[in-house]
Parts: structure tokens; sequence; C-alpha cells
């Protein structure tokens, strides 16, 4: 053979060869930072990730700016935490995106909150006008990594029916998350049982730590909020003062969305520690849930501990 003709074979090698390597990676939108950060973790290389959500927002106030709109026309897949969390901003942007696979029920749009342990579950279902903003049940599932494991596998098992040729790989990340996530979940549940019982305590702003406290047998005696989106009135948190002292409660902790003026007077009437929760940066690195759930959990530990 010639050489231009061994050239010219090379190139239809090369050519025929191209499309399995550069295989479109699966365009996945999250709603939230942590929901974000497992499906990093589980997606790997084999997909590209948006997340809708800033890591300082309130997930469940979400600017509907028109850009998402753009990411969730051209997304594979929607992974929300469904339970009420995203209701009063992501329908909205999920019919405006125009994209059928997306649409709930169908392949392209997954709730995660469901495959969590859930806690809090209302026994009657209650009237929104109470401002009850988790009427599914608590939807702040991801603060405790055992809920995140479950997650992983069920963010694997939906990745392997959209590509199937990476479903393996998809699953393989996910047993490796879960693996880090039971020996994080022992560590913590180990430091946190050194602390006296009477001493983990704490008061939160919103009702959204109930899933670390339980994770970290930790009480949560009283939220700021009157109830779940209702913010804090004069005669609720006269109730809040007379309780911290009352049962030694040594820590609030509060999400840096919330406002810190409550906080602040409630922290200088009593005493009691103040801290402002660690955000969920840059959630499409792998490694990004479980730095984030160690560093809150190392802050609420600090916090309880003398
Ligand atoms: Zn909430």
């Amino acid at each position: 053979m010639r050489p231009s003709m061994i050239l010219f074979a090379l190139f239809w090698v090369l050519l025929s060869a191209w499309p399995a390597e550069a295989a479109r990676r699966v365009s996945v939108v999250a709603t939230v930072p942590d929901v974000g950060a497992v499906v990093a973790a589980v997606g790997g290389d084999d997909i590209a990730l948006v997340v809708m959500a800033e890591p300082t927002q309130d997930p469940h106030f979400v600017d509907a700016r028109p850009h998402l709109a753009l990411q969730l026309s051209r997304a594979d897949l929607l992974v929300a935490v469904g339970l009420d969390l995203e209701v009063g901003w992501l329908p909205r942007l999920q019919v405006g995106a125009r994209q059928p696979d997306i649409q709930v029920g169908r392949l392209g749009y997954l709730e995660v909150g469901p495959f969590s342990q859930l806690l809090e579950i209302p026994r009657t279902r209650l009237d929104r006008s109470f401002g009850d903003l988790h009427a599914s049940g608590n939807p702040h599932v991801m603060l405790d990594p055992r809920n995140a494991a479950r997650i992983a596998i069920g963010v694997a098992d939906r990745l392997a029916r959209i590509d199937p040729e990476r479903a393996q790989a998809y699953r393989d990340r996910a047993r490796r998350f879960k693996v880090e996530s039971d020996r994080v979940a022992a560590a913590w549940q180990a430091r946190s049982r050194a602390i006296p019982l009477e001493r983990r305590r704490m008061v939160t702003y919103h009702r959204s730590l109930s899933y670390l406290a339980n994770w970290l047998s930790i009480e949560v005696v009283d939220t700021l909020e009157p109830q779940p989106g209702i913010a804090p009135t004069p005669a609720h948190i006269k109730d809040v003062l007379a309780r911290i002292p009352a049962m030694g409660v040594p820590l609030l902790a509060q999400e840096p969305w919330y406002p810190e003026r409550v906080a602040d007077l409630v922290a200088r009437r009593t005493g009691i520690r103040r801290v402002t929760l660690p955000v969920l940066e840059d959630a499409t690195r792998s490694d990004a849930y479980m730095l984030w759930v160690e560093a809150t959990a190392r802050m609420v530990c600090g916090g309880l501990e003398l």
C-alpha cells in the first residue's frame, strides 16, 4: 500500500471511531445544589450538569430567571427533590421549557425526595393558607448522608435507563458514593454521641435540619418560624426566648438565606451560640456533597460541644 493510501485508510478508521469516542454527554439539570452534587457524583464525566438555584438561595423561592428555561429546554433529565420543595417556582419553568421529555411522569423527570426515609409526614393534608410549606413531609432530606446514598442509587437507575451504554459506570459510582456516605454517617454519629445528651439540642430558623438531627441524634427544640414558611412573630419569639434557658439549648443554627436580625436578638438575650450553616459551593464537583455534609456536621457538633 502506498503511504497516501495508508493515511487515507487511517483517516477512515479514525473517523469511524470518532462518534463513539465523542458520544454526547447526557444533559442534566438539577434544581438545587445539594441534589446537584449527588447527581455530579453519580454522573461523573458522562453528564453535563447545570444547577438552577444559586448556593445562597432559599430552595423554596428560586428566581425564575429566563436562562433557566433555556437550560431546561435542552435537558435530557431534570432532577428535583419534589415533596413540594420546588412547587413555588419549578412547574412554571418546566412548562415554559417546552421540552416534553422532562415533564412530570416522563423518563426525563425524576423526584428524588421520595427515595429518602421521610420525616414529619402530616397526618392530614394541611390547608396552604396556614403557610405550610412541608405538606408532603419534610422536603429537606439532603442533610443526612444515608438519604443521599439512597438518592444516588435512584439517580444511577434513571441515568442507566436514559443512557444504557454507560449504565455500569453510573451504578459503580453510586456504589462508591454509598460506601463513602456510610463512612461519613458513622464517623459523625460517633462524634455526636460523645456529646452529653442534654447538650444535643438546638433551635433552627426553619424546620430544615430535621434529617441532620435524626442522623446525629440531636433534638430540634424549636424553630424561629412558628410554622414552616411563616416569618417569626413576637409572640412566638417570646416562647423561644423562654425555652432556650429552661432547656439549656446551646445552639441556634440557620441557613444563610434567612434574615439574621431575629437570630441576633435571640443570641443577645439568651447567650446561645449562633451559627450560619455552610453553603454548598460548586455542586458540579463530584466531591462537593461529602465536603458540604461534613462541613455542616462539623459546625453543628462543634457548636454543641463545650
Ligand atoms: Zn422548608
